[in-house]
């Protein structure tokens, strides 16, 4: 088994080889794809995501990933969409973390409202990418060794030299775990792990996957990533609410001296325009009347 391990571009790689790249969606299959091609690997697409909840996700992201390859001369094939095997490993583990998780709480939050609690974005780092919560990492740890056994087993049956995946190119995800998950799926299939850090390119998939107009799923795909997402969507939706009433409460002062500052100017404006109308009277009045009754 060879293990090529590369950080960062632009450096040599290994030998070009016929890899099987193991892909999550469309959108993280744009960098990889772009820089093992330029290295010379024979690509071919594996989708194996049994983890992906539920079935019409699993679908959108598939079909995605199948429009933009076949446009690109890409091959890509599917793997088995077993959701009761992903369960029973990664959704098992995902459980007894989340069971942990509310007994270390006293019932009280849920393991979503912890690690959302924990990602939401703070006022002095709105647009911080948050890592990912290593409370979720045995889970996910669980989910990449089943996808990757499986794509190994596949690419042993059909003659492939190696194996890669797209999941490295997102900062969401355990990047070690998933280096270590692929060595050992390939190692224990007797075919060359080709991992590479690919979260350098994180921005440039984003920004080519919006210019190609593709879907863009907003969380990673299990049931409980879902939970998660919604939750953290609630937590930034609190926290914007609370951030709104505490400026309210601070500006209303100023507010309130405004209001009378607006209130005064309208009195007076309404004092002026009486003086003038009366003023227009008067004049009118004083042409109405005749010469000769001037004097
Ligand atoms: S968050 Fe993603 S990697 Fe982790 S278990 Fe869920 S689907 Fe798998």
């Amino acid at each position: 088994m060879v293990l090529i391990m590369v950080a960062n571009r632009p450096e040599p790689k290994g030998l070009p080889m016929k890899l099987l790249l193991h892909a999550c969606c469309g959108p993280c299959s744009l960098e990889p794809v772009r820089m093992l091609l330029a290295e010379g690997h024979s690509l071919t697409i594996y989708y194996a995501n049994s983890n992906i909840y539920p079935a019409t996700e699993y679908d959108h992201r598939l079909q995605t990933l199948l429009d933009w390859a076949r446009a690109e001369g890409i091959a890509v094939v599917e793997g088995a969409y077993e959701p009761d095997r992903w369960e029973a490993s990664a959704g098992a583990v995902g459980e007894a973390l989340r069971k942990r998780s509310q007994a270390a709480e006293g019932g009280g939050a849920t393991d979503a409202q912890n690690i959302a609690e924990t990602n939401a974005p703070t006022e002095t780092a709105a647009h911080h990418v948050p890592s990912p919560d290593a409370r979720t990492e045995p889970r996910c740890r669980a989910c990449y060794r089943l996808r990757f056994q499986e794509a190994a087993r596949y690419a042993v049956d059909h003659g492939f030299d190696g194996l890669a995946t797209t999941l490295s190119v997102s900062p969401y995800q355990h990047t070690s775990a998933i280096e270590e998950e692929l060595s050992r799926a390939a190692q224990q299939a007797g075919i060359a792990a080709v991992f590479e850090d690919f979260r350098p390119f994180y921005p440039a998939a984003t920004e080519r996957s919006q210019a190609l107009g593709m879907y863009r799923q907003n969380y990673c795909g299990c049931r409980f990533s879902l939970d998660e997402m919604q939750t953290q969507r609630q937590e930034r939706k609190r926290q914007r609410d609370r951030e709104r009433a505490r400026h309210q409460a601070e500006t209303a002062e100023e507010r309130a001296r405004e209001a009378e500052r607006t209130a005064a100017r309208k009195a007076e404006r309404a004092a002026y325009d009486a003086k003038q109308a009366r003023k227009r009277a008067i004049l009118k009045e004083l042409r109405g009347q005749a010469p000769g009754d001037r004097d």
